[in-house]
């Protein structure tokens, strides 16, 4: 049976934010860059949450901690309260987060490292990535390649790095060191049994199938997750 990890901190702040740049990644996905409020620290991995007119939605930074800006991969959600919001925000805009919240951070240990991300669910491998955390394999699930924001950088980090493709029907149209289905298509069937530390995070019925999996094949693992859903 693996070791399940969760957990969450107190918050600190609110601290008060201005926007300073967004740009558009794809039709419906963005980064935008936020000053960093003198006093906030945050490992990566963690994420902070924001709060405006009573709305308060998570996000986990891409940046490192050591950048001057706190920048976020958002998804714009289709009639998302928050999202939304961001989405249209100019720069210069007000905005109020709290945090650090949560234990979501890279934990070093004897066993290989598995991070295992859905969409937007791969932002505290960038941010640790961009901190220095290498050597990891990385499972990250996307419609299409196109979604593959950080392939470079992820690339050059990972010890293995496999972009793992659900719509994808035939491997050869994929991008190098593909994978032509869903993450845990990939964990079942080509990484090895064994102990392993996996970090999840992403959609949450996926964080869900990875532990009932993990639970058959990488005996003696521990799990840590961060649903986004
Ligand atoms: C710990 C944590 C970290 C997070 N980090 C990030 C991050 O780095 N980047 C990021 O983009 N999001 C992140 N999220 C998700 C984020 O907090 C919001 O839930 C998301 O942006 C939607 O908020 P909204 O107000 O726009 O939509 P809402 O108004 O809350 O929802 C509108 C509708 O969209 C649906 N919906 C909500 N989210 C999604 C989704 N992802 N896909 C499809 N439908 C959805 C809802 O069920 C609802 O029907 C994180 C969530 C958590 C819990």
């Amino acid at each position: 049976m693996s070791k399940l990890f969760q957990g969450t901190t107190d918050s600190a702040g609110p601290y008060e934010t201005r926007v300073l740049s967004r740009s558009w990644l794809t039709e419906d996905a963005f980064e935008i860059r936020f000053s960093r409020p003198p006093g906030l620290q945050f490992a990566p991995g963690q994420r902070l949450r924001f709060i405006r007119n009573e709305v308060e939605r998570d996000y986990t930074p891409v940046s490192s901690p050591q950048d001057e800006g706190i920048d976020f991969l958002v998804r714009s959600v289709k009639g998302g309260l928050f999202s939304s919001v961001l989405a249209s925000a100019r720069e210069g805009d007000p905005f109020q987060f709290t945090g650090p919240h949560g234990y979501f951070r890279f934990y070093p240990s004897e066993r290989p490292p598995v991070f295992v991300a859905t969409g937007t669910g791969v932002a505290p491998f960038v941010s640790m990535a961009r901190a220095g955390v290498k050597d990891f394999i990385l499972l990250h699930g996307v419609r299409r390649s196109l979604d593959l924001y950080y392939d470079p950088l992820l690339r050059k980090a990972a010890r293995l790095y496999v972009p793992c493709l659900s719509t994808l029907r035939d491997p050869k149209e994929g991008v190098p060191g593909g994978f032509a289905g869903r993450v845990t298509g990939y964990l079942a069937n080509q990484l090895a049994s064994g102990a392993y530390d996996f970090y999840l995070c992403g959609n949450a019925d996926m964080i869900r199938d990875v532990i009932l999996l993990v639970d058959q094949k990488f005996l003696d693992s521990l799990v840590y997750t961060e649903p986004f859903s």
